[in-house]
């Protein structure tokens, strides 16, 4: 055993040797903890796909440390507390360092364990950038937050205005899918498993986490180097296509083009910085147009960087936002414990058992817009996306469930709820057309129960939207509807029916 040496640890989503306390470290002077954490394994169920990514991506950060020189102290224990103490009674480093977590229990308890701490670097703004922008602000909107973030970053800029002298380009950017049942978009990079990926599922096996999901396929990356090669397919050849069908779905392409990066991303193999850089570069280059340059930077620099700065400027507390008072249990469809006849959801859950993931308008306007319409606790459904997506994270989900898509926190984060009845799903997807339901009928059984519920949503929560002025005028509508008591009483039946899991 070397003596002297200081620990740099580094946790499940910091995989990156250019990245946090790993970007000083030198075999000489350091070595490298790394913990495989059984408590929080089996503290859920997780999907497979998402235990699999984080164990398989340590291992392989392991072995481009090792191959670098460093000493790798990759031990499994039954908490965090008991695997640094354990190192700490085999090492006895002088010091631990660690970069700061993406979460408020992850920081409380490296500072309780006495790990010195350094900044996170895996963004574009910090905690104290995001308060200097939200102090004097009554109201935090993503559109002012992405304009502060272009002008300060500088990407896509001539000076203080933007490249084209337009800001936003989401009007050419909500097409409506392609209706040639054509799957235009290239196939992701998909890597064989190798015996370190069998490996870790048979680890997990092993060690009786309670998994779900399909076994790994190779779609996500669980290294630097594969996703950079995610990175170079992207922006070669999906990115001119991204911008146009990026709120479309399709049963026949679950990738469309996008890109895939976000497991990566909130993994931290690559930095949003590269990311944008490419694109920034492409589109001097010429290779892809503005609108589809401008949409994917929005994302990556205005509503990423915009859900992680609001996750530690609302604090922990923000977990507990429930405005709507919405108790009921998650559905068993989400669960995979029953069936449903309905085919947008039956098609995002498949997509979900199948890969962890499915894009940004299936988690919105399809699973969340139906657990909102049925009055499912947000924080289960938060937890629920948490455990269940590949790209998953507390400071990801938490706004996006408790404010964008539940309207949990009251109006805090989105000004008004993003609801939908049938008719929005099926202008933007392929999915009504064979489903058992009539996405235009609003009462009997044949319903499609997103419209039925949508109207009685707002039936139901009439006096807190009726002056709402972005929503006023669908209450109105809701109260008009001649048919409203039928709508009531069916809207029973369906929310019944989908906790009995016969919807
Ligand atoms: Fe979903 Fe309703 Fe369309 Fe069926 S009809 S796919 S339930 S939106």
């Amino acid at each position: 055993m070397m003596v002297g040496m200081e620990t740099v640890w580094v946790l499940g989503d910091q995989l990156n040797r250019h990245s946090g306390a790993l970007v000083g470290a030198r075999p000489s002077t350091h070595r490298i903890l790394l913990v495989d954490n059984l408590g929080r394994l089996r503290s859920r169920r997780w999907h497979v796909q998402r235990a699999h990514l984080v164990l398989t991506g340590l291992r392989r950060l392991a072995t481009e440390l090792r191959a670098e020189g460093f000493e790798v102290d990759h031990r499994v224990a039954p908490s965090f507390t008991q695997g640094l103490a354990d190192h700490r009674t085999a090492f006895a480093p002088t010091r631990v360092v660690a970069m700061e977590p993406a979460s408020w229990d992850g920081r409380e308890l490296l500072t309780t364990l006495g790990v010195d701490v350094i900044p996170n670097d895996q963004f574009l703004t910090s905690t104290t950038d995001l308060g200097v922008w939200a102090q004097p602000r009554k109201q935090v909107k993503l559109e002012d937050f992405y304009r502060w973030q272009r002008r300060r970053l500088g990407y896509l800029m001539d000076g203080d205005e933007p490249v084209t002298g337009r800001w936003n380009y989401d009007a050419d950017n909500r097409e409506r899918p392609p209706r040639d049942g054509v799957n235009h978009w290239p196939q992701p990079v998909c890597d064989e498993l190798d015996e370190v990926d069998h490996e870790v599922l048979s680890d997990l096996e092993r060690w009786g986490v309670d998994t779900w999901g399909e076994s790994p396929q190779g779609w996500w990356p669980t290294s630097r180097e594969r996703a950079l090669a995610r990175l170079d397919h992207f922006v070669e050849r999906l990115l001119p296509q991204f911008g146009p069908h990026e709120d479309a779905m399709l049963t026949s392409s679950w990738h469309l083009a996008h890109s895939l990066l976000s497991p990566a991303l909130n993994l931290g193999m690559v930095h949003p910085r590269e990311v944008c850089d490419r694109v920034e570069a492409a589109y001097r280059e010429g290779q892809v147009p503005i609108a589809s340059a401008e949409g994917f930077l929005r994302q990556v620099i205005g509503w990423r960087e915009y859900v992680w700065g609001l996750y530690w400027w609302w604090g922990p507390s923000y977990r507990h936002e429930n405005s709507l008072e919405a108790r009921e249990p998650l559905p068993p469809v989400f669960t995979g414990a029953s069936p449903t006849r309905m085919r947008c959801v039956a098609t995002t859950m498949d997509d979900v058992h199948q890969r962890g993931w499915v894009h940004h308008i299936q988690r919105l306007m399809v699973l969340g817009n139906l657990s909102l319409l049925a009055g499912v606790d947000p924080w289960l459904l938060t937890r629920w996306m948490w455990e269940n997506f590949v790209d998953g994270a507390e400071w990801v989900m938490l706004p996006n469930v408790i404010g964008m898509s539940q309207h949990a926190d009251g109006g805090r984060m989105a000004t008004k709820p993003y609801i939908s009845g049938g008719a929005y799903i099926d202008k933007m997807s392929d999915y009504c057309r064979g489903c058992h339901y009539d996405r235009t009928a609003r009462t009997g059984d044949r319903a499609c129960p997103f419209t039925t519920l949508y109207w009685d949503f707002l039936d139901r929560h009439r006096g807190r939207f009726e002056s709402n002025p972005r929503i006023v005028t669908q209450v109105r509508a809701a109260q008009k509807l001649t048919d409203l008591d039928a709508v009531r009483t069916r809207a029973v039946e369906v929310r019944t029916a989908l906790q009995a899991g016969t919807l």
